[in-house]
C-alpha cells in the first residue's frame, strides 16, 4: 500500500483547502457531507469467519502498542465532531474483545455533537456486556449472523451459534433497539441452490422483531475466492421462498430513519417491515456516502475500497496539534473517491476487512 502519511502530516494550514465550506462542515469535493466515522476499536476478533481472516493463523493481529489508546480515539472524534460528525459506529475486529469497551462509549457519549452511537458485533460477548454498552450511551446494534444452522454457522465463523442467539436476546432486553442482522451472502453456503437460507433468515428476523440486511460479498485480501461464492441480490431475489415474503417488484426504499445510505429496502409481504439489501458490488450507492473510517491502529480512511489512509496514530504521538488532525480530516475528505473501485487481483497490497474494520 502506497504510504502516503508523510505527505499527509507535515502541517498545511487549513485555509489552504478550496471549497471548505464556511460552516466548518466536513465536505468532500463532490459535495458529500461527512457526518459518520465508523471506528475500529480492535483488529482482533473471537471468530474466523471465511469471508474476513480464512487462514486465521496467518492473520498478525496489530500490537498492543500500535492501536489507538482509548484517549486517542476521544481526543479524534471530539475534533471530528467540531468538523460536522454526529455519527459514531464501533466496530472492529470484534469491538467486544476490547477491554472496557463501555468505558469508550461512556466517553464519545458525552462529546458534545455526537448524536449517535451504535456498534457492529458478532454478539458472541454480548450477553455480558449489553447491560453496560446501553448505562453507557451505546443506541443500537448491528448484529452479524450469517446463517441458522449450528454446523454450518461453525464451519464458517469457527464460532458458536447459541452465544450469538442469547446475545441478540441480550441486546433486546437491554433496549439497544433497532437491532439490525447482517447476513453476508455466499454462494454455495447461505444463499444458492441447495444451500439458500434466504428465506429462514427473514423470518428469523421478523420473530425478533428486528430488520434484516443481506451483503453482496466484497473481494477483500484475505477474503474468500471471490469468483466462487459472489451472489448478487438480484439472484437471490429470484429463489421462489423468499419471493413468497419480500415484494420484489416494490421500488427500492431507502433506509426510513435516513441513516444509512448505502443500503436499500424492499417491503415483506405481509406488511411487518422489510428487509435491506446492501449491493456494494451490483450496485454502489456511492453518491450518498458520508462515511470516514478510523482503523485500530489510527489510519483515517475516506473509502472502503480506495487503497489510501493518513496516519492519524503517529501525528498525535510525535506531538501533532488539534490543527494538524482537523487538517488530516480536510485531506482524507479532499482525497476521498466519487466512486469506490474493488479490484479482484489476488495479490493485492489492501488491506483485509478485518484490519481495516468492517
Ligand atoms: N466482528 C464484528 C462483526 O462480526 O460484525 C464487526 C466487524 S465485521 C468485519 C463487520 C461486518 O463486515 C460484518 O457484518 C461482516 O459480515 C462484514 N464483512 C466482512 N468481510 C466482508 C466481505 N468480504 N464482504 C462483505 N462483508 C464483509
Amino acid at each position: 500500500m502506497p504510504d502516503i502519511s508523510i505527505l499527509m502530516v507535515e502541517a498545511t494550514p487549513i485555509r489552504f483547502f478550496a471549497g471548505m465550506p464556511s460552516d466548518g462542515k466536513l465536505t468532500d469535493r463532490f459535495g458529500r457531507g461527512l457526518n459518520y466515522l465508523r471506528i475500529s476499536v480492535t483488529d482482533r476478533c473471537n471468530m474466523r469467519c471465511d469471508y474476513c481472516r480464512p487462514d486465521a493463523d496467518a492473520y498478525k493481529a496489530e500490537s498492543h502498542r500500535q492501536i489507538l489508546r482509548y484517549e486517542e480515539i476521544e481526543r479524534i472524534v471530539r475534533i471530528a465532531a467540531g468538523m460536522g460528525v454526529n455519527k459514531i459506529r464501533i466496530t472492529g475486529g470484534e469491538p467486544l474483545v476490547r477491554r472496557d469497551l463501555p468505558i469508550l462509549v461512556e466517553k464519545l457519549a458525552h462529546i458534545p455533537g455526537i448524536t449517535d452511537i451504535s456498534m457492529t458485533s458478532n454478539a458472541t460477548l454480548l450477553s455480558k456486556y449489553a447491560q453496560n454498552l446501553a448505562a453507557a450511551g451505546l443506541r443500537r446494534i448491528n448484529i452479524s449472523i450469517d446463517s441458522l444452522k449450528p454446523l454450518r454457522f461453525r464451519k464458517l465463523t469457527g464460532g458458536e451459534l447459541a452465544p450469538v442467539l442469547a446475545g441478540i436476546a441480550a441486546a433486546k432486553a437491554a433496549g439497544l433497539w433497532p437491532i439490525k442482522l447482517n447476513t453476508v451472502l455466499l454462494r454455495g453456503i447461505n444463499a444458492g441452490e441447495d444451500c439458500c437460507e434466504v428465506a429462514e433468515l427473514i423470518d428469523f428476523a421478523a420473530g425478533h422483531g428486528a430488520t434484516i440486511r443481506f451483503i453482496e460479498l466484497m473481494p477483500m485480501k484475505q477474503g474468500m475466492d471471490w469468483q466462487k461464492h459472489y451472489i448478487s441480490i438480484d439472484e437471490v431475489l429470484q429463489n421462489e421462498a423468499v419471493r413468497a415474503r419480500v415484494d420484489v417488484d416494490a421500488p427500492l426504499q431507502m433506509d426510513r430513519q435516513g441513516g444509512n445510505t448505502a443500503a436499500r429496502y424492499l417491503p415483506l409481504k405481509n406488511g411487518q417491515g422489510d428487509v435491506g439489501f446492501i449491493m456494494p458490488m451490483s450496485e454502489r450507492f456511492c453518491e450518498g456516502c458520508n462515511r470516514l473510517r478510523l482503523t485500530a491502529d489510527g489510519g483515517l480512511r475516506s473509502c472502503l475500497p480506495a487503497d489510501y489512509q493518513i496516519n492519524l496514530r503517529d501525528l498525535i504521538r510525535s506531538g501533532g496539534s488539534d490543527d494538524d488532525i482537523r487538517t488530516v480530516f480536510l485531506r482524507s475528505a479532499l482525497i476521498k473517491p466519487e466512486i469506490g473501485v474493488y479490484d479482484f487481483a489476488a495479490n493485492t497490497d489492501k488491506r483485509s476487512m478485518i484490519h481495516i474494520g468492517g
